[in-house]
């Protein structure tokens, strides 16, 4: 498909020809996609969807980039980022947002109205669709806790409305939902003072920023936890603090986490993943799942 092709029928929503995806993903790296679209509402996603399926181009939902590893091959066809279509709305306990407002933009919201439920996923650099996709979570809260419904575009382009107990969910996964494009999520919450709320929020940060490399791009935790195990511990027995290839890195301040330490591309990333798999596989016997997905195509 040409250029004109998208200039055509994809004029009311808004796109980028060849973009770098490395500008849109928290790992800095990957290469460039065909098109990346940039809606603003709920007409222009349906609109893509419509047109992608009509055209046969392929189709990816992007969010804030923050647990995706995209090839430096790039990517054919659309990728649709979110990040323009956001929203907030609080409304007495119950607060809804737009698939594309960074969740932690609604902690910050819900915590100054009041409401508690959401405070301890302060600082996950996600958006509220990427989150409700894979029920993101830390501190012992997910997600799902708190979560009352959730609207999505199906991949016939109908609009449709889970609830919370409409779905099987567990730790970092949802089922069912998997060629659906998350649109808003509503969650209903418990009133509490704002300071306490604040106080958590903050301790919660600061417990991020001396624990998480966050001074290096990385996309978060590489791994699952496994049954039994945390991952970072088991990558930091095995004595993989500061393994490189390339120019990834096992972080040394955090083993779960994967930076790019020096102008990485995404197959050293890619390349060092496999290879902590391998040798924590060997030493523990311990078989480590990527929390994170990979775009595209690895060597
Ligand atoms: C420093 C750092 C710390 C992190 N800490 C945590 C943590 O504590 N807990 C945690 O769970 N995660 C953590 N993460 C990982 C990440 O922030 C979460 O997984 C987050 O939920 C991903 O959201 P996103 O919008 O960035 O999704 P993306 O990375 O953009 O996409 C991830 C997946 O979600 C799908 N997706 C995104 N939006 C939609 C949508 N609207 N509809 C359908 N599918 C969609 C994509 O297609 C893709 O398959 C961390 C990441 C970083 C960089």
């Amino acid at each position: 498909m040409n250029s004109n092709t998208f200039l055509e029928n994809l004029k009311d929503v808004p796109f980028i020809f060849e973009a770098e995806l490395s500008l849109y993903t928290t790992y800095r790296v990957g290469g460039v996609t065909e098109v990346l679209a940039l809606p603003e509402t709920e007409e222009q996603v349906k609109h893509l969807i419509s047109f992608t399926k009509q055209h046969k181009v392929p189709f990816r939902v992007l969010g804030l980039g923050s647990n995706i590893l995209v090839s430096d091959l790039g990517l054919r066809g659309i990728t649709c980022c979110l990040r323009n279509f956001r929203d907030i709305k609080i409304d007495d306990n119950s607060v809804t947002a737009t698939a594309g407002t960074a969740l932690d933009e609604v902690v910050r919201e819900t915590i100054n109205a009041g409401l508690a439920g959401l405070e301890n996923l302060s600082g996950i650099p996600g958006s509220v669709g990427g989150a409700v996709f894979m029920n993101a979570g830390a501190f012992k809260t997910e997600t799902f806790d708190k979560l009352k419904s959730f609207k999505v575009l199906t991949d016939k382009g109908e609009i449709k409305k889970f609830r919370k107990e409409d779905v099987k969910y567990e730790y970092r996964k949802v089922w069912g939902i998997e060629n659906c494009v998350i649109l808003s999520a509503t969650w209903v919450l418990d009133k509490q003072d704002k300071e306490i709320l604040k106080a958590r929020r903050e301790e919660i940060l600061q417990s991020r920023t001396a624990k998480q490399p966050l001074e290096y791009p990385s996309a978060g935790s590489v791994f699952k936890r496994p049954v039994g195990a945390y991952a970072s511990k088991l990558i930091d027995d095995c004595g993989l603090r500061g393994l490189s290839v390339g120019g990834a890195q096992v972080s040394t301040k955090h083993a779960g986490f994967i930076i790019n330490y020096q102008n990485a591309t995404a197959q050293d990333i890619y390349d060092l993943i496999k290879k902590v798999q391998k040798i924590v596989k060997e030493k523990t016997g311990f078989k480590l799942e990527p929390e994170q997905i990979f775009w595209g195509e690895f060597k």
